[in-house]
């Protein structure tokens, strides 16, 4: 999929916003500045959340607990190690809500197998191409209905 600007990728964000269910989660491949955060935005506002989302590059975890249903926005860029993941308690978030994984190649590679695994890179004229890895859970939510 291609996405031309900002507010295309603000707008797969919400249209991605309302096919979430408790349990799942999506990881956000790409490099610095591709578009992760912005996607994770447009989110947040199809859920309805008002106000700042910043990016969770020092906090690692950023909870949106008061949406439905409850996001957990993850940038995982300074883990480290992958056992550092334990101590983040992303697996009871999951139980309950969804988790958004920005940097997911950092917590190794069989973190997520039934994440919807997303992909952005930038073309040469600055857009940028969406890619995506479907798992059964999520056939007929995407593409995007
Ligand atoms: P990341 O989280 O991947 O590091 P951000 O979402 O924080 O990236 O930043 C993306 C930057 O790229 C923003 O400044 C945004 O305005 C710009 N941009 C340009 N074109 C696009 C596009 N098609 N989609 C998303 N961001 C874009
Ligand atoms: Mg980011």
């Amino acid at each position: 999929m291609i996405v031309a600007d900002e507010a295309a990728m603000l707008a797969v964000g919400e249209a991605l916003a309302k096919q979430l269910r408790p349990g799942d989660v999506v990881t956000l491949a790409g490099g610095l500045s591709a578009g992760k955060t912005t996607l994770v935005r447009g989110l947040l506002s199809g859920l309805d959340h008002r106000g700042e989302v910043p990016s969770p590059t020092f906090a690692i975890v950023q909870p949106y607990e008061m949406v439905e249903p409850p996001v957990w926005h993850v940038d995982l860029y300074r883990l480290e190690d992958p056992s550092e993941l334990d101590e983040l308690g992303l697996d009871e978030a999951a139980d309950v809500g969804v988790l958004i994984v920005e940097w997911p190649e950092r917590a190794g590679p069989h973190s997520w197998p039934e994440a919807l695994a997303l992909s952005i890179a930038v073309d040469e004229d600055g857009a940028r191409r969406l890619t995506a890895t479907v798992p059964a859970a999520w056939e007929g939510r995407w593409p995007l209905p």
